[in-house]
């Protein structure tokens, strides 16, 4: 038996960002990873094809650029560099036009103007507001329940910001919010794509905030990647960990917890590794596996087993990943190349795909979200070739297809085949000739998402849903919105605790400091336990 002062289980960057603040600290740490690489839902390999770096899950950063918490760690110092496409983002239209967002906020909204007079004053109008509070509300979300400082901040700044009339538009669903600020399509296309980024209905609470805050944060920081791929960010983080002397042992799933006097004191992995944290044991798991799989049944405190049985996961997920002979050839190609790419017709396209996903059926014609990563980092794969990614949701359970194919849901070999075939037939509408220029291709369904990281629940992305009855306070299960679970010297610090999804290193954070924070208070308070 070994023994830490903290064991952290999962090795993803909430898990990798606790560790580091811990072995900060002074205490020794464990990471302990069930896969044999590192790095949870922020890796890449070359496994699509040998000359091709793809990031297996996660590619654009814009939250953990703006996350005070990675700032903090400069991890440019060891060994990670950031790298931006020409656009931020870019959503092909079917008229042939393109929403784009660049990083210089001028040059997008003089691109919404000449699409719609009015909307490039309106563009700046809404930047401007932003810019009031914008930081004070990413800083908020990024730091434990409740955000006084930050809260604090924001307030003192609302009135600049338009007071309660800004405070409306943040709550505002983001179909209504873009169409009462703007006429033309563009602008409208790029909010909600933004939005879609999490499950949060478009006509729902929380879409306009989470449009809005993508938008801008990819004006003010952009949505940069990882020279070399999206592994590089965990490495780096990796790195740092080890030089403060901490630890990382792959190929180790915990499966269970050993909590005595109410305390969690043991962490027992199925290759027979029994350790003891003597302060902390940090489970950057999704909240279902802890309280489900890690803990006996009779430790989980009764008010977080009531509130377990609500508790919600995202959709599902099937991503592709092509290695491109050639950039992708866009019928009518952008005024700049953006990296990241909304697939859908404009906003009804996006509603009616979401919805389905909603109502339990395959869509007919699925909103992607897609990525050109020779583009925004040529190291990826050779001069002229394309790097490329696409991902969508489907229903956690299926009760039928939107489509005309009658795909079951079970996502086997066949349903994946033909659902990554109707993915890619909406880019050779808008790339005809995508097909031709395809080397390789894979398919990661619900099951092979799960496989590669345990926490991606089903194909679940975000370690649970978004939508505001599971945020805040309510995640993951009514409480204080913070990382302590009821045990003693346990804490959850995964996407499924506040902030949720994403990769900002937030939920990690929090952990970590209300572990520092009761052990100081034990320390001062003299108990025991
Ligand atoms: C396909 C996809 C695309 C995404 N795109 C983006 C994006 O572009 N930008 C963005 O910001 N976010 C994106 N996300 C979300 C983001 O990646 C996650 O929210 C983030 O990685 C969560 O971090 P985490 O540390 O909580 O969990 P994870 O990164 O999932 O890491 C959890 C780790 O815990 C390990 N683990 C689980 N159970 C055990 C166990 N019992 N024992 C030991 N180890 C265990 C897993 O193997 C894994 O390594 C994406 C996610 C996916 C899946």
């Amino acid at each position: 038996m070994t023994s830490y002062d903290a064991v952290v289980i999962g090795s993803g960057p909430n898990g990798l960002v606790a560790a580091n603040h811990l072995a900060g600290a002074g205490w020794s740490v464990l990471v302990l990873e069930a896969q044999p690489d590192l790095g949870g839902a922020v890796r890449s390999a070359n496994d699509v094809h040998p000359d091709f770096v793809h990031d297996t899950f996660s590619a654009f950063y814009p939250l953990a650029a703006a996350s005070p918490t990675l700032r903090s760690f400069h991890l440019e110092d060891h060994g990670l560099r950031w790298t931006h496409a020409p656009a931020v983002l870019g959503h092909p239209l079917p008229d042939g036009q393109w929403a784009l967002l660049d990083r210089d906020r001028e040059l997008t909204a003089s691109w919404f103007e000449v699409q719609q007079r009015g909307d490039g004053e309106a563009w700046l109008e809404l930047c401007r507001q932003w810019d009031a509070i914008g930081e004070h509300l990413v800083r908020g979300l990024l730091t434990p329940f409740p955000p006084v400082r930050a809260g604090l901040g924001g307030l003192l700044n609302l009135r600049r910001a338009g007071g309660l009339h800004f405070v409306q538009t943040l709550l505002t669903p983001v179909i209504d919010l873009a169409r009462n600020r703007f006429k033309g399509e563009a602008p409208r296309a790029l909010l909600a794509g933004n939005a879609g980024h999490t499950d949060i209905p478009l006509d729902a609470p929380g879409s306009g905030l989470m449009a809005l805050m993508l938008s801008m944060l990819g004006q003010t920081v952009g949505f940069p990647v990882p020279e070399g791929g999206a592994g590089m960010l965990t490495q780096a983080l990796a790195r740092r960990l080890l030089s403060l002397g901490g630890e990382v042992r792959c190929s180790s799933p915990v499966e269970h917890i050993g909590i005595s006097g109410g305390r969690a004191r043991t962490v027992h992995t199925t290759t027979g590794q029994v350790v003891t944290a003597r302060r902390a044991v940090v489970a950057t798991v999704a909240a279902p596996s802890l309280y489900d799989d890690l803990l006996s049944p009779a430790d989980v405190p009764d008010r977080v087993r009531r509130g377990m049985r609500a508790f919600q996961l995202d959709p599902s997920t099937v991503k592709v990943d092509w290695a491109l002979s050639g950039s992708v050839p866009w019928q009518s190609p952008p005024a700049r190349t953006p990296g990241t790419l909304h697939i859908a017709d404009g906003v009804a396209d996006m509603t009616v795909a979401l919805g389905q996903v909603a109502a339990g059926l395959v869509p007919a014609r699925p909103f992607m979200l897609a990525g050109q990563m020779t583009t925004t980092d040529p190291t990826r794969s050779p001069t002229g070739t394309e790097s490329m990614w696409a991902y969508t949701h489907v229903p956690q359970q299926t009760r039928g297809d939107a489509g005309d194919e009658g795909l079951s849901g079970a996502w086997d070999h066949n349903d994946l085949e033909r659902f990554a075939d109707r993915m890619q037939a909406r880019f050779e509408k808008l790339a005809p000739g995508f097909g031709s220029r395809i080397i390789e291709r894979r398919i990661l369904g619900p099951a092979e998402l799960e496989r590669r990281d345990a926490n991606l629940i089903g194909g679940a992305i975000n370690g649970g849903t978004s939508q505001l009855h599971q945020e805040l306070v309510f995640r993951p299960v009514p409480g204080l919105g913070r990382a302590e679970t009821g045990i003693q010297g346990l804490y959850l610090g995964s996407a499924s605790a506040h902030p949720g999804g994403g990769v900002h290193g937030a939920a990690g954070m929090n952990a970590a400091r209300a572990a520092l924070a009761h052990t100081r208070w034990r320390r001062v308070t003299g108990r025991r336990t």
